[in-house]
């Protein structure tokens, strides 16, 4: 965290284990000790200066210990896509957030057997929009890779180029900004298909470039009303 926001690289990768978006402030689960990307986000708030920091969590399931630390705090914009219904069962498209935090929070859940088009398209023409218009300081990405087609645990069809698009996504969105963006190692229970995909993200937000664009698609469509009502650019 300090690398990045002292200038010492664009873009960083923590490759840690374990995972820590399922641990809550006091609390260890799946298979999480500590909440890292929320401790992350919090240090460079508290400690750095940053006035916004957007998260995003790319894991095939929500992050509810990220949610759960950020919920009420315009401070975070937390956005997650995972599969649903799926562990640990939070993250319904409804929770926008409590109190101050309201409408900081996007939930994206995505059914079984969703794949790459449904998700960039939910990057694209969802996330990436929302992101832009809360204007962060830093990015952060929960880099989970067990929405690959080979992960054990769960149910949805990427590939390990499907993260190097989405990382592709969040390095343009930063380039733009002009503000750092880190990821940090979630799940991914494949060992080659996390190991292909973490070196395809790396890369991917070392080098930058084009990501593939795709059609809105009926999920993304879905999910417009909804987010566009506190984030009126995901409507354009
Ligand atoms: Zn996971």
């Amino acid at each position: 965290m300090d690398a990045l926001l002292d200038g010492e690289a664009p873009t960083g990768f923590s490759a840690m284990r374990p995972p820590g978006h399922h641990a809550e402030a006091e609390r260890a689960m799946g298979f999480c000790l500590f909440a890292t990307v929320s401790v992350a986000a919090r240090h460079a708030i508290d400690v750095r200066g940053a006035e916004r920091v957007f998260i995003f969590d790319w894991d095939v399931h929500h992050g509810n210990g990220t949610h759960a630390i950020f919920h009420s705090s315009p401070d975070v914009l937390f956005a997650s896509i995972h599969q649903w219904p799926f562990y640990p069962g939070t993250g319904a498209l409804g929770d926008a957030g409590s109190g101050a935090g309201e409408g900081y929070t996007i939930n994206l859940p995505v059914p079984r057997g969703s794949g790459e088009d449904e998700w960039l398209a939910l990057v694209e023409h969802v996330v990436v929009p929302a992101a832009r218009a809360y204007r962060p300081d830093l990015i952060l990405v929960s880099a989970g890779f067990d929405a690959h087609r080979d992960d054990p645990l769960a149910e949805c069809n990427l590939e390990a180029v499907s993260f190097a698009h989405m990382a592709l996504h969040v390095r343009l969105l930063a380039d733009e900004l002009g503000v750092p963006a880190g990821a940090v190692l979630e799940g991914g229970y494949d060992l080659e298909a996390l190991a292909a995909s973490a070196a395809a993200t790396m890369t991917a937000l070392a080098a930058g470039g084009a990501p593939r664009s795709v059609e809105p698609g009926p999920l993304a469509t879905a999910v417009t009303e909804q987010v566009g009502r506190y984030w009126p650019a995901v409507r354009a």
